[in-house]
C-alpha cells in the first residue's frame, strides 16, 4: 500500500491528523501540495503567495527529515491527484478538512473521484477548535451572534493537539532546486524578510516568546499599535504552521503555571475565538466576500471613487493612522487590528466606498489574508456583518489615534515625513500652526497631504446613507 497526504493549509508535521494518519499506513508515504486553479476556488493573494512559497519550502524540508518527499505541482486539483495516485500506487489519501462551501463541494468531489478508483479517502480536523457543523444553538441553527458562540464553545472540552510525529523512515536528500519551483520572488517581497521567520518551528517560538513576554500586558497593550504586544501569529495561522489547538493547549498550560495571568490568557483565548466565528460563519455563508450578510445592505449607493480608493491603497490620506496602516500593510504584509478597523472604516463610511474593494485590497496585501477572517472583519467593519458594530459607530481616526497612539509612535514609524511634528499635532497635522509645522518640516499639500476627505461632514454622510436602509 502507499499512502498519500495533501497538503492545503496545513503546513506543518505536528497536529497534523492527516500526515500522522498515513504515516500510520505501511508502505511509502508521498505528500502533495497543489497551487490549485479551479475557477470555482478564490485564488490566493500575492502577498499570501509570498509566504506560502516560503513555508512550503520549509516544509519540504521538514518532511525530507522524516523521509517523506513532497511534491508541489500546479493544476485542478483532481486531474493531479489522480496523475499522482496512479505514479505512486496510492491506496490511501489524507487530507484536513477546509470550511468554504465550494471549497467543501470541491473537496467532495475529489473524495468521490478517488473512491471509485480505489482509493481509500479520509480526511480530518486540524484548522478550528471546532467545526461549523460540530456546533449549533439551542435551536439547532448556525450562531450568528459571537459571545453565544464563544460561550458555547469554551465550555467543552479542551481540544488535545497530536505531537509532531515520530517516524521510523530514514531522511531523503532535499532537491538542489527546492519544492516549490515555479515562484519567482516578486522585488517588492525583498523587505518582508526583515519582518518575519516563515515555518512551523518560528511558529512555535513565536507564541512561546508572545506567552513569556507579551500576555502579562495583552488586554489593554493589544490596542496599542506602536508597541509589539499582539502575537502576530496570523499568518501561521492562515497557513497553517501552527494549529489552533497548540495554540490552545499551550496557553491554558502557560496560564496553569502563571495563575497570575489566567484574566489575560482568556483574553487572548477569546480572540482566537473570533477566528473561530468567523469560519462558522463562512461555512454557514457561501457568498461571505460577495454579498452583505445582512440584505439590506444591497442597496447601499457606494462612491465610484477611484482616485480617493486609490490614496487609500497606497497610505495617501492626509490622515495619519490611516496612511501610517497602508504603509504598515505595503511593508510588512500585515496591519495592526485596530488600525485595520480604523482604516477599513475610513474606506467603507467616510469614502462611502464598498467595503469589497478594501476586502480585495487586503486580500492582495496581507501574508495573513484568510478567506474567513478577512470578508468577516470587513462585513463587521461595513455594519453588514453578522453581530457587527451599530451604524453609527463610524470611528473618528484624529480621536482614535490620539487614544491609541498618544505619543505617535506610530505614525512616526510609518509616516517618517511627520516624525518631527510635536504630539500635539501628530494626528491631525493640517490643523497644525504654521510655524509649528514650518519648524518640523511639513509642509501640507506639499510634503504631506491635506486629508482627502472632511471627517465630519463625511461622517454625516455616512449616517445619512446608512439609516436610510
Ligand atoms: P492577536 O491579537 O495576537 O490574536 C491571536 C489570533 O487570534 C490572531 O492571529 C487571529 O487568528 C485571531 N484573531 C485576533 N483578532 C481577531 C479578529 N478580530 N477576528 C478574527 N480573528 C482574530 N485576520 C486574519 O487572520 N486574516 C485577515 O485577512 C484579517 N483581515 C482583517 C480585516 C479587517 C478589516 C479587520 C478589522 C480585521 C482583520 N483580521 C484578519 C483580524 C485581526 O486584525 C487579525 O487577526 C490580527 O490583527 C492578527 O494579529 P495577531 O496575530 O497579532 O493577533
Amino acid at each position: 500500500s502507499a499512502a498519500l497526504v495533501w497538503f492545503r493549509t496545513d503546513l506543518r508535521l505536528a497536529d497534523n491528523p492527516a500526515l500522522a494518519a498515513a504515516l500510520r499506513q505501511e508502505g511509502d508515504a508521498t505528500a502533495l501540495f497543489i497551487h490549485e486553479t479551479d475557477p470555482a476556488l478564490r485564488p490566493i493573494g500575492a502577498a499570501a503567495r509570498w509566504w506560502q512559497h516560503h513555508a512550503l519550502e520549509r516544509l519540504g524540508r521538514d518532511l525530507a527529515e522524516i523521509g517523506i518527499s513532497l511534491r508541489v505541482k500546479t493544476g485542478h486539483a483532481q486531474a493531479v491527484i489522480e496523475a499522482v495516485v496512479k505514479d505512486a500506487g496510492i491506496t490511501h489519501a489524507f487530507w484536513n478538512r477546509r470550511y468554504a462551501p465550494a471549497e467543501c463541494d470541491h473537496d467532495a468531489a475529489i473524495k468521490q473521484a478517488l473512491k471509485q478508483a480505489g482509493v481509500e479517502t479520509q480526511s480530518f480536523n486540524s484548522h478550528l477548535l471546532v467545526e461549523p457543523f460540530d456546533i449549533a444553538t439551542g435551536a439547532g441553527t448556525p450562531y450568528g451572534v459571537f459571545s453565544p458562540f464563544w460561550k458555547a464553545l469554551r465550555q467543552r472540552d479542551n481540544p488535545s493537539p497530536a505531537r509532531r510525529p515520530a517516524s521510523h523512515r530514514k531522511a531523503i536528500p532535499v532537491p538542489k532546486a527546492g519544492f516549490d519551483t515555479d515562484y519567482a520572488e516578486p522585488h517588492w517581497a525583498g523587505k518582508f524578510h526583515d519582518h518575519w521567520r516563515v515555518g512551523e518551528a518560528a511558529a512555535l517560538d513565536v507564541l512561546d516568546r508572545f506567552l513569556n513576554e507579551r500576555l502579562k500586558d495583552y488586554p489593554e497593550g493589544r490596542d496599542i499599535p506602536g508597541k509589539d504586544i499582539t502575537s502576530q501569529l496570523s499568518p501561521y495561522l492562515r497557513h497553517g504552521e501552527i494549529g489552533p489547538r497548540q495554540i490552545w493547549h499551550r496557553t491554558l498550560a502557560f496560564a496553569e503555571a502563571h495563575p497570575a495571568l489566567a484574566g489575560q490568557a482568556e483574553k487572548f483565548l477569546s480572540e482566537v475565538g473570533w477566528r473561530e466565528f468567523s469560519y462558522h460563519l463562512l461555512h454557514h455563508r457561501p457568498d461571505i466576500a460577495r454579498k452583505p450578510m445582512q440584505e439590506k445592505y444591497a442597496r447601499l449607493a457606494w462612491r465610484d471613487a477611484p482616485a480617493a480608493l486609490e490614496d487609500w491603497r497606497r497610505g495617501r490620506t492626509g490622515i495619519p493612522i490611516v496612511d501610517a496602516g497602508m504603509r504598515q500593510l505595503w511593508e510588512t504584509g500585515w496591519m495592526h487590528n485596530r488600525v485595520r478597523m480604523l482604516v477599513a472604516s475610513l474606506l467603507a463610511k467616510n469614502l462611502l466606498i464598498d467595503w469589497r474593494e478594501g476586502e480585495a485590497w487586503f486580500w492582495d496585501t496581507l501574508v495573513d489574508a484568510d478567506i474567513a477572517n478577512n470578508p468577516a472583519s470587513w462585513q463587521w467593519v461595513a455594519g453588514s456583518g453578522a453581530d457587527a458594530a451599530p451604524y453609527f459607530r463610524i470611528f473618528n481616526p484624529v480621536t482614535q489615534g490620539e487614544r491609541h497612539d498618544p505619543a505617535g509612535d506610530y505614525v512616526r514609524k510609518w509616516v517618517p515625513e511627520l516624525a518631527g511634528l510635536p504630539d500635539q499635532w501628530i494626528h491631525k497635522p493640517a490643523d497644525g500652526p504654521t510655524d509649528v509645522l514650518r519648524k518640523a518640516g511639513v509642509t501640507i499639500g506639499k510634503t504631506y497631504p491635506g486629508p482627502i476627505v472632511d471627517l465630519g461632514t463625511s461622517r454625516q454622510r455616512a449616517l445619512d446613507a446608512l439609516k436610510a436602509l
